[in-house]
Order: C-alpha cells, then structure tokens, then sequence
C-alpha cells in the first residue's frame, strides 16, 4: 500500500452466492462490527438481484455497491444481461469486469476492453482483473500475458479517464483454490502492472492507480500482502462471504500512523 499517492481499496466478490434476504441479514451483521476509521475504500460486489437489498442496507455506511459483470451495449436485445446505466441506477458505484471465471466462460480480452470503456463513459468505476493460468506461470510466461492482458483492456482509455480505473491481479490458480501468491509473487506481478501502465500512460498515471491483489486472500493473510508496495487493496472472494473475516482484512488495511508529509487526502474513486 502507498496511502500517500493512491487509494486502498477492499472489495469483495460475492460470485453467485446470497439471496436478497440473505444480503440484508449478512449487511446487519457486517455494519454492526464495521470498523469506524475510514482508512481504505469498502465496496461489495453482489449478484443483480441482490443489488438492491445492499444498496439499501449500506445507504447510512460509506460502503460501496457494485455489480459482477456488465454488457458493453446501452440497451436492446441482450436478454439476460445488464448494462452499465442499469447498474448506476441501481446504485452501483463499482463493477468487476473480466473476472477469470466469466473469461473462462468466452470473454476475451476486447469484451473486457469494450466493457471497461461502456463502464467508465457511464461513470462506473470498473475493477478490471487479469491472471494467469498455472501453465502460463509455469512456463514463465506470466509478465508477457498479463501485459498483454493490461494494454488490451486498456486500449482506448482515455488519460482523463484513467484516475476511476482500478486494476485486479487475480492469479487463476490462486482464486478459490486456498492456495495464495506469496506476497513476493503478487507484488512481482503488481509492480510488473505498474509499469505497463507507466509506459502506456505517464508515472503520474502509474503511480495513482489502485492495484489489488485476489485469490484466496483471507484474515490470515491480508496483512502481509497488503503490506506489499504495489498492492493497494484486495479483491475478496470466499472471505467477503462471512462478516467477520471480511472486517478483519478490512482492519489489516489499516496501516501504520500516516506520517505528518503524507496527511494529504487522497481523491474519491467512486463516491458520489
Ligand atoms: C475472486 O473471486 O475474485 C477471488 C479472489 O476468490 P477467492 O478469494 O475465494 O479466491
């Protein structure tokens, strides 16, 4: 984490997981042990149907709403899909984009990239993940993909535009598996996005933009990933699921007093 120039964030996935009445129960019992310092950004991502009960639930928090996934297309013919004005209507101020299981189910890189751009015009922020597959890792060839992975999702972000976007680092081995990065890996990979961004962009783009760290991370292990320099928040699967290891790596983002020079406020990503 660097509070000094980016945001830490703390999201959580809930996958197809939860019913409505489900999500107000679990929002009870998460609001009553929620941390009072606001020291990183609290956004759960919930299934469709779900959006409203959480939205609902979080109105009096500064916790944030947000969607799984989205349709690039404004409207029509698309049964069974959402769009990004769908989502900000709601109240969705975040939506994950490209997660590992939705490429596994034939999202490609210009979906992601098609849906990064609809997100953002519609004022989304959009959680955009990449990974790689144990093989790719294995055959050393994680630097190059992801790489490749970033500049295709990114292809036609305006610079302006890039301040709302947040990058996901979600090891497809590592993603519900329990078996997690070591903090050496996940920030090797983290530092590696920054600077794609760097090159694509500016230092100061690469050095603003949030970049989480996802797969099995948990109570246990929060600590020690977040303290990594380029990893400035998680993306939560499992362990957003039970109120009380969610608080805990919420409360393992909790850094170490800011140092006087590093007192200053940091922009809002999503927050109305
Ligand atoms: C995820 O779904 O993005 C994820 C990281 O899941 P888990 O934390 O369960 O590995």
């Amino acid at each position: 984490m660097n509070r000094k120039y980016r945001k830490t964030v703390i999201a959580g996935n809930w996958k197809m997981n939860k019913t409505p009445s489900e999500t107000k129960e679990f929002m009870s019992a998460f609001k009553a042990i929620l941390p009072k310092g606001r020291w990183c950004d609290v956004v759960f991502c919930v299934p469709a149907v779900c959006i409203p009960a959480a939205v609902r639930a979080v109105r009096d928090t500064r916790v944030c709403i947000g969607g799984e996934n989205m349709n690039p297309n404004p409207s029509g013919a698309y049964t069974g899909e959402i769009s990004a004005s769908m989502l900000l209507d709601a109240g969705c101020k975040y939506v994950i984009i490209g997660h590992s299981e939705r490429r596994a189910m034939g999202e490609t890189d210009e979906d992601v990239n098609a849906k990064v751009l609809a997100a953002l015009e519609a004022g989304l922020t959009p959680i955009m993940c990449c990974g790689e597959s144990l093989e790719q890792r294995e055959s050393g060839v994680t630097e190059e993909w992801i790489s490749m992975q970033i500049k295709n999702g990114l292809k036609n972000v305006p610079e302006d535009k890039m301040r709302k976007v947040i990058i996901a680092y979600e090891p497809i081995w590592a993603i519900g598996t329990g078996r997690t990065a070591t903090p050496e890996q996940a920030q090797e990979v983290c530092q590696g996005i920054r600077t794609v961004v760097r090159k694509l962009y500016s230092s100061k783009h690469a050095r603003a933009i949030s970049i989480l760290y996802g797969g099995s991370m948990n109570e246990k292990n929060a600590a020690e990933l977040l303290a990594q320099a380029d990893i400035d928040g998680g993306l939560i699967g499992g362990a957003s699921l039970v109120p009380e290891k969610f608080v805990q790596i919420i409360e393992a983002a909790n850094p170490a007093p800011l140092q006087p020079e590093e007192e200053e406020p940091v922009e809002e990503t999503a927050e109305a």
